[in-house]
């Protein structure tokens, strides 16, 4: 569905690592990869490259003062690594459902939960909006609620570097933003992660904390709990080059959905995300719905004829407020997720993929759709 792309300056960058013996998780390599990240962003964000993005969730709640008890607000409709790191600080999630635009956290939904969640005598901590498959959440209106009520942004954006809003690149959209760079992203360092934030102090406390907290000394010394989150100096080698495609990255998998939009062009009741005006997708993941009425065919009839053809696709995430860990966690919602879990399929995107590779999944698509 999304396999490793790679573009042909990674391995130099690796053997530069690997000649100059910096095998470690700090060198070169991560400086440079953390530049090239602050300079694609091109929105004054500070960038620490980590060992995943869910550590780098991690670390932005840790960084945000979410301590045991507090309650954190995040998109239900994501995948499990957004919510998990709000439990590794003892903290509760607050699932809040999408809105049907963009497939991500609903506005409206949210100012709800944090009046109940207040009426009820705890203000969240945090708020955690998704960028699910590239698309960016209406951060505009995310922000200004949580600007209402002080509550800070941590944007996962792991799934959307490149996507946008005005130009407004995300990632820099709250006030810590989330990137990934494991292997089924739009670029990869095979596992990996960055933290970026305007607030300059911010990301150098996360480089701290990702490096065991150690205080200045000769010696060891620590006056606070550290973590070892620190990207390696060869995975960033990796992800150098890999910066150094992205823009093609971006624009192959734009692609990938166009020649899509065409071939469903005039096929009854699949249907795909459009843009709102103003954004821009970097179309990770082409996502469709099924509309079994129209179609004649349901969600999983589309999935299993692909399979049966060993054509890789997928029902959407899961909402994590039918998540059996994560089941009797309150949840504010209207039913659009689970309208979106249950006839939602994300089609083969990579990059990689060949005229060939799309012509053999349109022609088993043909044999389903009639
Ligand atoms: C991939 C992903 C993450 C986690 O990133 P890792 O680098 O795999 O730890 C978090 N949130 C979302 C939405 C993701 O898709």
């Amino acid at each position: 569905m999304s396999s490793p792309h790679m573009g042909g300056t990674e391995a130099g960058y690796v053997k530069e690592a690997f000649d100059t013996n910096w095998i470690a998780p700090l060198g070169p390599n991560v400086n440079g990869f953390e530049q090239d990240i602050e300079l694609f962003l091109d929105n004054g964000c500070h960038a620490a490259a980590l060992s995943s993005g869910t550590a780098a969730l991690h670390l932005g709640l840790v960084l945000l003062g979410v301590k045991p008890g507090d309650e954190v607000i995040c998109q239900s409709m994501t995948f499990s690594a957004t919510a998990n790191p709000i439990t590794y600080v003892g903290a509760t999630p607050i699932f809040v459902d999408s809105e049907s635009d963009t497939w991500n956290i609903s506005p409206a939904l949210m100012a709800e939960a944090i009046e109940d969640r207040i009426a009820k005598g705890k203000k969240p901590k945090a708020i955690i909006p998704v960028h699910l498959y590239g698309m960016p959440a209406k951060m505009d209106e995310i922000v200004a609620v949580a600007r209402r009520y002080e509550i800070p942004v941590l944007e996962d954006a792991a799934e959307a570097l490149g996507s946008s809003i005005n130009g407004q690149r995300c990632g820099g959209l709250g006030d810590i933003g989330v990137l990934s760079f494991n292997g089924n992203k739009i670029i990869t360092t095979s596992g990996g992660g960055a933290l970026v934030s305007r607030d300059a102090g911010i990301v150098k406390d996360a480089r701290f904390l990702a490096t065991q907290a150690r205080d200045e000394a000769p010696h060891y010394q620590h006056s606070q709990i550290g973590y070892n989150y620190r990207m390696s100096n060869i995975c960033a080698g990796i992800g150098r080059g890999q910066m150094e495609v992205l823009a093609e990255r971006i624009g192959q998998r734009r692609n990938i959905y166009n020649q899509y939009l065409n071939y469903f062009e005039g096929k009854k009741g699949i249907s795909l995300l459009a843009e709102p005006a103003g954004y821009f997708s970097n179309r990770w993941l082409t996502t469709i719905l099924v509309d079994p009425a129209e179609a004649g065919i349901t969600r999983e009839d589309l999935r299993l004829a692909l399979d049966a053809d060993q054509v890789e696709s997928r029902p959407l995430w899961k909402p994590m407020h039918m998540q059996p860990v994560f089941a009797g966690f309150p949840f504010y919602g209207d039913g659009t997720a689970e309208r979106l879990f249950q006839n939602g399929l994300c089609l083969p995107s990579g990059s990689n993929l060949t005229d060939d590779d799309m012509n053999r999944i349109f022609a088993v698509m043909d044999k389903t759709l009639k």
